[in-house]
């Protein structure tokens, strides 16, 4: 495969993954996909990727033949060093520094950074993530600097010429619901309510308009007003 024409994606199986691979199913030739176990609570989102790629694969015949290898990589060893409400059994809420105690020091810098060691073996150019500095929780590793300063390091510690794609980088979840609609239309757009999982708590019982969860953790939160948005927005 061409290296400059094929592209892994940070794929979580949440909203903002689902719609970053789908910008790259639509501008790559090949794509692969990395997801990361660091024992989250939320670690139905590792199933539900899975669901996910298949449904793409099953509604977009053409995105099918550019859909290639999934990697899952074991990192334990953030969720045993990260004091978090993701990764312990503890409530979500406002730290006293600004941040949400679901702030996982350090994560997306490591997701990359491993994102970058398995593209550099797969001879892949292009990284792509879901960070995002519009709506966000104030996570400093999801702000667009950050990103920049990363692919400088990634690219001169690994001698590559890498591009860290940030395509939600400055959309709000209205928007990005918006794009998703643009990428796959309708078709994507259901795929998303109904498999990619986004609630911190893991609930799938519920089923709203804006797809499965609690309805009221951060990640629900922001998933469900960015949809109501969208739709009143679009009607
Ligand atoms: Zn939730």
């Amino acid at each position: 495969m061409e290296e400059s024409r094929s592209a892994l994606v940070l794929f979580s199986g949440g909203q903002d993954s689902t719609t970053c691979l789908a910008w790259a199913l639509e501008r790559f030739q090949h794509i692969e996909t990395v997801a990361f176990d660091y024992r989250q609570r939320h670690r139905i989102e590792l199933d539900q990727r899975l669901v996910v790629r298949e449904e793409l694969r099953r509604r977009f015949p053409h995105w099918a033949s550019r859909l290639g290898e999934d990697h899952l990589v074991d990192l334990a060893v953030l969720g045993q060093i990260s004091e978090t409400s993701l990764t312990r059994d503890v409530a979500f809420a406002m730290e006293q520094n600004g941040l949400p105690n679901t702030f996982v020091p350090g994560r997306n810098l490591l997701f990359f950074t491993f994102a970058a060691a398995i593209a550099w073996r797969r001879s892949i150019r292009h990284l792509v993530g879901g960070m995002c500095e519009t709506d966000y929780s104030g996570y400093p590793d999801c702000r667009d600097n950050t990103v920049k300063a990363l692919q400088v390091a990634l690219n001169l510690g690994m001698d590559k010429s890498f591009v860290l794609h940030t395509p939600l980088m400055w959309l709000d979840k209205a928007e990005t619901w918006a794009m998703a609609h643009q990428l796959g239309g309708q078709a994507l757009v259901e795929t998303i309510r109904e498999h990619t999982h986004t609630c911190y708590r893991s609930e799938r019982e519920t089923r709203h308009a804006w797809g499965y969860g609690c309805g009221e953790c951060p990640a629900c939160s922001l998933r469900k007003r960015g949809y109501e948005a969208w739709t009143k927005g679009a009607a």
